[in-house]
């Protein structure tokens, strides 16, 4: 648990944050601290945004199964930060973290289904399958990629109707939540196929057995089963859906 002791015109921020994305390049960081220890869960947290260079953080690299390393272990110890760093009311942190959360889950759930990554799974399966009179040569691959085709297109067309939907404000709502679990699952599907497609091809590590690209596809397949996790889980973007979406009881 990240927390914050009043001192002053400071907090003493004490605690560990792990999986923070970026920590090892980044110059600022925000934390939910807790600064009233007898609140009720969501409640008397903060939002706190901090300097890397201040005296007491240090940031660990964590290597992931893909092989990269872009998340850390970020650990505070009695780090000094300033009151005027306090965003939105103290205690009140959460509710800031929730809109944040927000932003985060859109880009998640938007990064998945574009144009140009359909494209590349039809050439990839061109390449390493094979053609016959123009068309993918394997008919249960090609009903696949046709299926995530399909899958892609309705969720961009989707993501369109709800901006153009969205008169009001531009902000992101409890929809994001939506985007972010379909988004992610095209995702994990578009890397799976890929699998398929590539065959013992798929199996690259390291070494010159196998070319950059598919080495890297698989290092994406394997960087992709992040995507259910990252940015809150599937299961609880699920519980979002239920509640705030659909209105469903508890
Ligand atoms: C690549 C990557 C980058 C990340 N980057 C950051 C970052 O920059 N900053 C940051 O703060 N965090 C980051 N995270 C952390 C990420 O936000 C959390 O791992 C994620 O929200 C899940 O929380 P948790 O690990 O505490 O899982 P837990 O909450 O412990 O969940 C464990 C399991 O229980 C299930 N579960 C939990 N509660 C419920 C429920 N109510 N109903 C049904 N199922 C439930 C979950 O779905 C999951 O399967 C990153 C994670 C990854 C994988």
């Amino acid at each position: 648990m990240m927390r914050a002791e009043e001192d002053g015109d400071d907090y003493i921020v004490n605690g560990s944050k792990i999986w923070t994305s970026g920590a090892q390049g980044a110059d600022w960081i925000f934390c939910l601290v807790r600064t009233d220890f007898d609140a009720p869960k969501h409640e008397g947290i903060s939002f706190l945004v901090l300097d890397m260079d201040t005296p007491g953080v240090t940031v660990t690299p964590i290597e992931l199964i893909s092989g990269a390393s872009e998340f850390c272990q970020t650990f505070f110890d009695d780090v000094r930060v300033p009151k005027r760093n306090l965003i939105g009311e103290p205690g009140k942190g959460w509710t800031v973290g929730k809109r944040l959360l927000q932003y985060e889950r859109s880009s998640i759930g938007g990064r998945g289904g574009t144009r140009q990554r359909q494209r590349t799974i039809d050439e990839w399966a061109r390449e390493y399958v094979g053609e016959v009179e123009g068309r993918i040569a394997d008919p249960a691959i090609r009903d696949a990629v046709t299926a995530q085709r399909i899958g892609d297109d309705a969720y961009q067309l989707t993501i369109r109707r709800s901006f153009e939907e969205a008169t009001s404000s531009q902000a992101p709502s409890f929809l994001s939540s939506m985007f972010k679990l379909y988004g992610t699952e095209q995702n994990m599907r578009r890397n799976d196929l890929m699998m398929e497609i590539l065959g013992s091809r798929g199996l690259g590590w390291s070494g010159d057995d196998f070319s950059g690209a598919e080495r890297g596809a698989t290092r994406g397949w394997l960087r992709s089963k992040a995507n259910s996790i990252e940015g809150g889980t599937s299961e609880i973007q699920r519980n979002i859906i239920a509640k705030r979406v659909l209105g469903l009881p508890d």
